[in-house]
């Protein structure tokens, strides 16, 4: 076996690929696309056949491989394919899409924001991917293996399809744009249910977008009616190659804090359940490889609008039942999900976990619309860049220290998974009081930030630029109290 050494080229061992159903236990050979058990309807994951060839080097060499090509000028290798071995190690340099999502910052929580919360922990920004929300690392993974796809096959044309919550299109239309033909990008999303910027993000990317009445759930049901019936490449995390270029995320975040992920307890939000996948299987990757030699603890977060997996895990074992739920209003819209397509990952996966990890290796915790309100506005007043997923995992944070699930020795890292600026609408809502009852959220009227208006409109009319200064500067004075220097 020939392992190229040096961390600056692209490597040249590959590794097949094979679909596993987790309904099953069907192989399928990973060359052509799938996305459920044609014999089940079971969902995959994807596995290197070739996985045992890389324990022929130790995990002391694969750290020193991952951090060597840090320094990488090779644009191949400079995403989230800088751990090519462990994502999709079929794919060639000339297929890899890279459009600068992964290596997002870890920052840590503000000193006034850790002593409100009682212990230090950070915030994972993911919202600094190139369409602003971590979907990006499963969209530079599937578009990668469909341009490996349609070179293989001479294809003229794809049409990418996936319904989502808003930023599952964003991404895809986004990479979609970038590579241009073949491929196409159409998304579908339930109207009125995404926000105005995440809508705004596959119309400029020139995708064709259409809309149809219902939630996220209901558009899932004909993305999958459409991709079992028609020539159309599905997007959303069915598509088990977008799950391994979310697997990143950990590999980042055990790089991140040195290899040495034991203390660790990362809160990530629960929608279709594909992030928590990805993240669970990246750490058990490199548990098996030695590049980590102890788990991290994951903790699921949902709200109680839309809390099925939270319901399944809070049932004694023995006596839990997978059961979808009927979502209500949520400000974690992109979470807003009842029916996740990928429970039976999460399952199969925390299993190992609770395995490897202990028990307490893997937990859900569920919040309130409220608390996930309060804890984004209170973030970002301390300098942070959380939307309101990012704000329920902070909630979760809370919720677990004060459930005595988490101590003060550990240090949480909490997936703030979009930039604050998609999610500018609640926070409008918040400082308006403009709430519909039905999301159940007041806010804390001492939070509330509003711009003010100093002069009128006539106050410029009909004056010299060095008039209206004196003028201004005037107002502002008054309405701070300067004091003369
Ligand atoms: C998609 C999404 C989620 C939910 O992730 P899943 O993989 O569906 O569980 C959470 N937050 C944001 C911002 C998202 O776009
Ligand atoms: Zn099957």
């Amino acid at each position: 076996m020939d392992f190229p050494s040096s961390s600056h080229q692209f490597p040249t061992w590959r590794g097949r690929m094979e679909y596993v159903c987790l309904g099953c236990g069907a192989r399928y050979p990973g060359d052509s696309l799938l996305y459920t058990c044609p014999q089940c309807k079971g969902v995959f994951l994807l596995e290197s056949l070739d996985f045992d060839q890389l324990k022929t080097r130790n995990g002391a060499e694969w750290r020193a491989l991952f951090d060597g090509r840090a320094g990488s000028r090779v644009t191949a290798l400079r995403g989230i394919f800088r751990y090519y071995e462990l994502l999709a190690p079929l794919l060639e340099e000339e297929d890899i899409v890279y459009l600068g999502e992964g290596l997002t910052p870890i920052v840590e929580a503000s000193p006034v924001l850790r002593n409100a919360v009682g212990l230090p922990f950070a915030y994972k920004n993911d919202g600094q991917n190139p369409s602003a929300s971590f979907k990006d690392r499963g969209m530079a993974c599937a578009f990668s293996y469909l341009k490996w796809l349609c070179r293989r096959n001479a294809w003229d044309e794809v049409l990418t399809v996936c319904a989502s919550t808003g930023d599952t299109s964003a991404a895809a239309a986004l990479y979609a744009a970038y590579v241009g033909a073949p491929l196409k990008s159409v998304v579908l999303l339930p109207y009125g249910k995404v926000t105005p910027q995440q809508l705004s993000q596959p119309l400029g990317s020139g995708a064709t977008v259409l809309e149809l009445p219902g939630v996220f759930d209901d558009c899932m049901k004909v993305v999958e009616l459409l991709a079992e019936n028609y020539r159309v490449a599905l997007l959303n995390s069915k598509n088990s190659w977008r799950i391994l270029g979310q697997e990143s995320y950990a590999y980042e975040t055990a790089q991140w804090y040195g290899w040495d992920t034991g203390g660790l307890c990362l809160f990530v939000p629960i929608g279709n359940a594909g992030n928590i996948t990805a993240i669970m299987s990246g750490f058990l990757k490199m548990l098996d490889l030695g590049i980590i030699s102890q788990l991290p603890r994951i903790f699921g977060v949902q709200s109680e609008h839309a809390d099925p997996v939270w319901r399944y895990y809070a049932a004694p074992e023995g006596q839990r039942q997978w059961q979808p739920v009927t979502v209500s209003p949520s400000v974690a819209q992109a979470a807003m999900i009842g029916n996740p397509v990928s429970f039976p990952r999460v399952r199969h996966l925390a299993e190992r976990f609770t395995a490897l990890g202990g028990e307490k290796a893997f937990q859900v915790i569920q919040v309130t619309e409220q608390q996930i309100m309060d804890a984004m506005i209170l973030a970002n007043r301390y300098g942070h860049i959380a939307c309101t997923q990012g704000g329920e995992c902070l909630a979760g944070l809370c919720n677990a220290l004060e459930q005595g699930l988490i101590s003060t020795e550990e240090h949480a890292v909490l997936d703030a998974t979009a930039h604050s600026l998609k999610f500018a609408g609640f926070q409008d809502m918040y400082f308006n009081d403009g709430f519909p009852p039905e999301y159940g959220v007041t806010p804390e009227p001492g939070l509330a930030n509003r711009p003010e208006l100093l002069l009128p409109e006539e106050a410029r009319q009909g004056k010299e630029v060095v008039e209206f200064a004196r003028l201004g500067a005037e107002a502002v004075v008054e309405r701070l109290k300067l004091q003369k220097k």
